[in-house]
């Protein structure tokens, strides 16, 4: 099966990446992590992309286009493959699109799972950090024991600037304003399934079988 993922930050993409890659035996290619492994490598590609990143830019379509598409040669996607975090855009989903269309295939469903964005604004921001032992909590779904201090080292615990509220919006709306055309494309193309990420993981998992016409329990 060929699958793209979608779905804002917060809304459990990478749990549900990982079971639905090892359920349909399919790699699961996140242009997140061939950006980093390339940063982390040196190699040119990723000397480019460290350059817009940096910068706080996008990396432009014709360097993450060119990126995938080696990605999706290799062999082990000869069978199939889940996207996650590409394309981002519709000139690299008309891109995407026309690489299939050129080795007659095509995509058999956009997966994007969703939560309403106040869920999500608590998912986001209530995550705590030790700076003394590292050790990471959440104010609901894992609090210490005593609130604010570490259950470990007995530490001051911290929110990271990237979890406070006004950082979470700002990067939650970009989300948004990115996607939007992206999903009225897919739409057009009857290949949108919008999954409801705001339930327990195994459901959600279930959902996205459902949608695939597999029954995962
Ligand atoms: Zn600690």
């Amino acid at each position: 099966m060929r699958l793209v993922l979608l779905g804002p930050p917060g809304a459990g993409k990478g749990t549900q990446a990982q079971e639905i890659s090892r359920r349909l035996e399919i790699p699961h290619i996140s242009t997140g992590d061939m950006f980093r492994a390339a940063i982390r490598s040196g190699t040119e590609l990723g000397r480019k992309a460290k350059e817009y990143l940096e910068a706080g830019l996008l990396v432009p379509d014709e360097v993450t286009i060119g990126l995938v598409k080696d990605r999706l040669s290799r062999r082990d996607c000869e069978g199939g493959f889940l996207l996650d975090g590409f394309p981002r855009t519709v000139p690299q989903a008309q891109a995407l699109d026309d690489w299939l269309a050129e080795r007659a295939l095509k995509l058999d469903a956009v997966l994007d799972i969703e939560a309403p964005r106040e869920v999500l604004l608590i998912r986001l921001t209530g995550r705590r950090i030790c700076p003394a032992c590292g050790a990471t909590y959440h104010v609901v779904y894992n609090p210490p024991q005593q609130p604010g201090r570490c259950d470990a080292c007995g530490g001051e615990l911290i929110q990271r600037q990237d979890d406070r509220e006004e950082t979470v919006r700002e990067r939650l709306e970009v989300y948004d304003r990115q996607t939007f055309p992206l999903k009225e494309y897919y739409r057009q193309r009857g290949v949108l399934y919008e999954i409801n990420g705001n339930q327990e993981i195994v459901q959600v998992l279930k959902e996205i079988g459902a949608v695939l016409g597999r029954e995962w329990a």
